[in-house]
């Protein structure tokens, strides 16, 4: 089986000190990405370890697929312990990062601890240095990437960043990567920013040689010329009039499930604000949106479909540009867009103050300085909702994606089971769901019967995809076969691989309390509990939502 390769690179920030071991156990076992970090994280951080505590690592990898030169393969993994879920929590970004990491030649890099000053650290396959940083206390994301130019000529492309909102601790701070790509989810920024590392770079020449299959060339062609798809003009929000169209777009904080003014905010309207072609490494897909308005100046890439759901139709926003702004914002700030987004909206519902775009981006700044009411919200919906009197819109406390369950169910309860949380990309069972998306594999939203056991194939799947690591959007040119030939094993091998990393998130996280009680909706779905339980079942979990201590998981390499 084809696997990842170097050492992991443990980097103590709180005695400025590395150490390398082999992990060759792990990577042979787990592919790459998700899965080595999964196993690594679960072994090495302890159960009970506090998110913002020096005991809390974050473990950065790619995959043995970041040497090729195929398409949708410009993205990479990190895995901690949430500040938001308080759970084991992976976050995949794209951008041109992927590259410079692997050729410093680690297989996986390892922060751990906590420093007193504020540090970049500098990790090159010649070795690592540590620069102390006072005078970026504060600095947004593009101030780091000016200053890292001026004063050791890196590129945004090669460095992870912590802004604003990572320092202060914000519960959904993201980490930012080439400018406008972050690991948003789950708020991974904030662990950086509690580390006191406010930027990681990479750089080297020592890219592991690993042989892959010829037939990357195949995917790689027909993502260059598959002109006629729709995310190639659109990106994610080509999706926008659609789901609107058959309801399933959160609107007004999750009170309803339409929104009239979505062509303002949805792909034609981000389609006019795109003026050049935007990509990861090596993707011809190139489905990112670098957008601009020419009136107001405001500059950006994207929004995405979910940034339009989150700071659009779900704050009660119908201009296009003042979405592109809280994007903007966020990137820069460096926040999840989804979780502030939401919890901007309910802010907005608990004042009724739906639309206000000013008031929109004011929070947006507070939330990242955590000032007056920002502070609050900085918290995420879960810890804010009882004080702003809203409904508790979250799934083990993360602020849920748009593709609504209650239109969609099987996306219902795969926003239940995921061990991440109301994240889309889990198990993104919605493309299964929209026949627009995926036509050959499409189910019928509505209901639960016979869905179980496709959620687990799905988030199986997309653990390996993850492990790869593959961009999910790869959908409609990564078949099975190709999977199979790409990793050099077989399809079942690389499912049973990605149960291993499922159920290693689930144990890690019932170790931290988590069972059946967390695997729950803020809405009902017909046939929940047993489909529930048949879920727990094909996985052989318990009925409660546990793994057994002897299902082998936790011991298997
Ligand atoms: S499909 Fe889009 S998000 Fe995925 S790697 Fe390509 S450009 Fe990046």
């Amino acid at each position: 089986m084809l696997h990842t390769a170097g050492p992991l690179l443990t980097v103590d920030v709180a005695e400025k000190e590395t150490h390398t071991e082999n992990i060759d156990d792990v990577l042979s076992s787990f592919v790459g990405g998700r899965g080595v970090a999964t196993k690594l994280a679960h072994d090495r951080i302890p159960f009970d370890a506090d998110p913002f505590g020096p005991e809390n690592s974050l473990f950065f990898t790619t995959g043995p697929l970041q040497v090729s030169n195929m398409s949708f393969t410009g993205r990479m993994n990190c895995t901690g312990v949430s500040p938001l879920t308080d759970g084991l929590l992976s976050s995949n970004a794209g951008g041109f990062l992927s590259r410079h990491f692997g050729a410093t030649g680690y297989g996986a890099v390892e922060l751990t601890g906590r420093s007193d000053d504020l540090l970049a650290i500098h990790v090159t396959d010649d070795g690592i240095e540590f620069e102390e940083v006072p005078e970026l206390a504060g600095a947004t994301t593009s101030e780091v990437g000016e200053y890292m130019a001026e004063n050791h000529e890196l590129g945004d492309e090669q460095l992870l960043v912590s802004g604003p909102a990572g320092e202060n601790r914000v519960r959904f701070a993201s980490i930012m990567t080439t400018e406008h790509r972050a690991f948003g989810r789950g708020g991974l920024g904030a662990v950086m920013g509690a580390k006191n590392v406010k930027c990681v770079s990479f750089a080297g020449d020592s890219a592991p040689d690993i042989d892959i299959d010829p037939i990357q060339m195949d995917v790689h062609r027909e993502a260059a010329t598959a002109d006629d798809h729709p995310m190639k003009s659109a990106g994610t929000t080509s999706v926008t009039e659609y789901a609107n169209h058959v309801s399933a777009l959160p609107s007004y904080y999750f009170s309803e499930l339409e929104f009239e003014g979505a062509s303002d905010i949805g792909g034609d309207a981000v389609s006019d604000k795109k003026y050049k072609k935007g990509t990861c490494s090596q993707c011809a897909f190139a489905c990112k949106l670098p957008t601009k308005d020419e009136e107001t100046g405001v500059e950006t890439e994207g929004p995405e479909y979910e940034t339009v759901m989150a700071f659009g139709s779900n704050a009660g926003v119908d201009d296009v540009v003042s979405v592109m702004k809280s994007n903007d914002l966020c990137d820069e700030l460096g926040m999840d867009t989804i979780s502030c987004g939401d919890v901007v909206s309910a802010y907005l519902a608990a004042n009724d103050e739906f639309g206000n775009s000013d008031l929109i981006h004011d929070l947006v700044e507070k939330i990242a300085h955590r000032e007056d009411e920002g502070d609050l919200l900085a918290e995420g919906v879960h810890r804010a909702a009882d004080e702003l009197g809203v409904e508790d819109w979250t799934v083990k406390g993360l602020e849920f994606a748009a593709h609504d369950g209650r239109t969609l169910n099987g996306q219902g309860l795969a926003f239940a089971t995921s061990n991440r949380g109301a994240d889309h990309m889990y198990a993104e069972f919605y493309s299964k769901e929209y026949p627009l998306v995926s036509k050959d594999e499409a189910v019928d939203p509505t209901g639960l019967e016979g869905k179980p056991p496709l959620i687990v194939e799905k988030e199986n799947y997309n653990a390996i995809l993850d492990s790869g690591v593959v961009c999910k959007f790869s959908r409609d040119f990564m078949t099975e076969e190709r999977l199979e030939t790409l990793l050099d094993t077989d399809y079942d091998e690389l499912m049973e691989i990605g149960a291993r990393v499922v159920a290693l998130e689930r144990h890690f996280n019932n170790e931290r309390g988590f069972d059946r009680e967390d695997d729950t909706l803020p809405y009902d779905l017909p046939d929940f509990e047993r489909a529930l339980s048949e879920y727990y079942e094909i996985r052989g979990w318990d009925d409660d939502g546990t793994v057994p201590e002897d299902s082998g998981v936790v011991s298997a390499d």
